[in-house]
């Protein structure tokens, strides 16, 4: 099928399939998820989840053109797939990249057809832009691995059937160099998982806590004591596809909300003018830059730490817009339950999430640019010697 015809079939599909949105600030409620999975199942069966991913483990084994082709036709409805984010920008491509093929055939085939819901367990309360200095230990149990620990901010773990979970099994080891990765059964009686409740006034994110959680040895990830690079890929993945915008389609005419926002504003008033053309280029900027990215990566050319740019100049353009709606749209942008207001509110987590934007500059900074890295006195220590997180 060629480009033309393939899109205007998903246009036709998803004209046909897509739910109705429902208000903002439901998605942890059960309806919510038996809905999105419902949807998911049929968006799998029609061939439109997993596009680019490798036909063996499930996917569709199609090109970049079709994954794009597809996603600018699902811009324009608003896609009940939140609840799958994680899998399918996180944790479905570290299986794929980094797994064994037990667990990619377990494993990536429930996740593309929304059967099952992933969460992603790095960061604690004492370590978020410093996530090598978790505390949360596995240790060695007969065949297997028992867990102890808390997390924090792990997104849809409240939903989630599996977690992909980075924990500490050397302490005598320097900080980077002692932490596994495993996949960990989030419906086991000893995890337990406590929604916090945003400025959104959403619960979108959790505390998990773990109290002697057994992990057979077939659900780790990678070697032991090699999670830091399993956990390199992940984040590389994240950034990439949050700024991609994976399973996050919000239902708006164009990425940036341009039009949303020039429905409400005079447009008479150059100043207004001057701003909504400032919005359109970052946002084209923003879009060409992931296009680039894309092609590359299918060309062989893995984006790796570039994907920290994208992610930057998406963070900066939430804010950028969400500060031009609340100008724009005035008392109107603090109505609760609104789905203007509730953007608005959001606004700020993406400077947050996946890492923080003054993370993602040093990232730039070092592994982009090649300036100098900043001192790292902690870099060769033992980890039970550091003065981080709650270790005396
Ligand atoms: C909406 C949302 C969803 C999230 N989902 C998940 C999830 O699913 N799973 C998960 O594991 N985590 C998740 N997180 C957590 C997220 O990864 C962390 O919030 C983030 O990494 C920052 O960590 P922190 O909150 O501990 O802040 P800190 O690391 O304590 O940072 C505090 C401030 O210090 C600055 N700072 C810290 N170190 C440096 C440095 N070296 N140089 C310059 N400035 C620095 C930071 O930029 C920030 O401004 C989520 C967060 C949000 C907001």
């Amino acid at each position: 099928m060629n480009l033309d015809a393939y899109r205007r079939a998903a246009r036709a599909w998803l004209q046909a399939n897509t739910p109705s949105p429902e208000p903002p600030g439901d998605d942890g409620a059960d309806g919510g998820v038996a809905r999105a999975k419902e949807f998911m199942a049929k968006l799998y069966d029609a061939g439109y989840s997993g596009i680019t991913w490798p036909r063996r483990w499930g996917g569709q084994g199609l090109t970049q053109e079709e994954e794009r082709a597809f996603a600018a036709e699902a811009r324009h409805f608003a896609l009940p797939t939140y609840v799958f984010s994680i899998g399918l920008g996180m944790t479905g491509p570290t299986l794929v990249d980094r797994g064994t093929d037990e667990q990619r055939e377990r494993f990536v085939r429930p996740l593309l057809r929304g059967e099952e819901i992933w969460c992603q367990l790095f960061s604690e309360p004492g370590a978020g832009s410093d996530v090598a200095a978790l505390q949360t230990r596995a240790v060695r149990d007969g065949q297997g691995w028992l867990v102890n620990g808390q997390k924090v901010w792990t997104s849809v773990a409240q939903q989630a059937d599996w977690g992909l979970l980075l924990a500490r099994t050397d302490v005598e080891a320097p900080k980077h160099k002692g932490l596994t990765m495993f996949v960990v059964d989030m419906r086991h009686p000893g995890v337990t998982v406590r929604p916090l409740r945003d400025m959104t006034g959403r619960a979108h994110f959790n505390e998990v806590f773990f109290d002697d959680v057994p992990i057979p040895d077939e659900h780790r990830v990678g070697e032991v004591n090699d999670g830091w690079s399993v956990a390199v890929t992940t984040l590389l993945h994240e950034r990439l596809s949050i700024s991609a915008g994976v399973g996050m389609s919000g239902g708006e005419d164009d990425p940036s909300g341009l039009e949303a926002l020039r429905r409400t504003a005079d447009t008479t008033d150059p100043l207004v003018r001057d701003e909504l053309v400032e919005l359109y280029i970052r946002s084209r900027a923003l879009a060409l830059f992931n296009q680039r990215l894309a092609q590359e990566a299918e060309a062989g050319a893995f984006p790796g730490a570039r994907g920290s740019v994208a992610k930057l100049l998406l963070a900066e353009l939430t804010m950028f817009r969400a500060d031009l709606a609340t100008r724009l749209a005035g008392p109107a942008s603090v109505v609760g339950g609104d789905p203007l207001s509730h953007a608005i509110s959001l606004a700020p987590a993406m400077s947050l999430g996946g890492g923080t934007n003054e993370i993602m500059r040093n990232i730039i900074g070092e592994r982009v640019l090649g300036l100098p890295p900043g001192p790292r006195v902690d870099k060769t220590v033992p980890f039970k010697d550091l003065k981080v997180g709650t270790q005396e």
